[in-house]
């Protein structure tokens, strides 16, 4: 009787900590390793994190429109 209660215990445990390692394996990417590089439009100035900006020729642009806009007036 009492050694099965045990073992229900101790399983209990054995899964809450595979739940706990689970989330703090989830959490510490997020924690440290995320860090929003910000980059300036170089057409109106507005900074964008860097996977949602427009690269090109090592400048970005917050929209597509700005890199058209941006080009036009100064690649002549
Ligand atoms: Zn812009």
């Amino acid at each position: 009787m009492g050694l099965i209660r045990l073992i229900i215990i101790a399983a209990l445990i054995y899964l809450a900590w595979r739940v706990i390692k689970r989330l703090l394996a989830q959490a510490r990417p997020t924690d440290s390793g995320n860090p929003q590089i910000m980059v300036k439009c170089a057409q109106c100035g507005v900074h964008v994190p860097t996977p949602e900006a427009f690269s090109h020729n090592g400048l970005h642009f917050c929209t597509q429109e700005h890199q058209r806009q941006y080009l036009e007036h100064h690649d002549r």
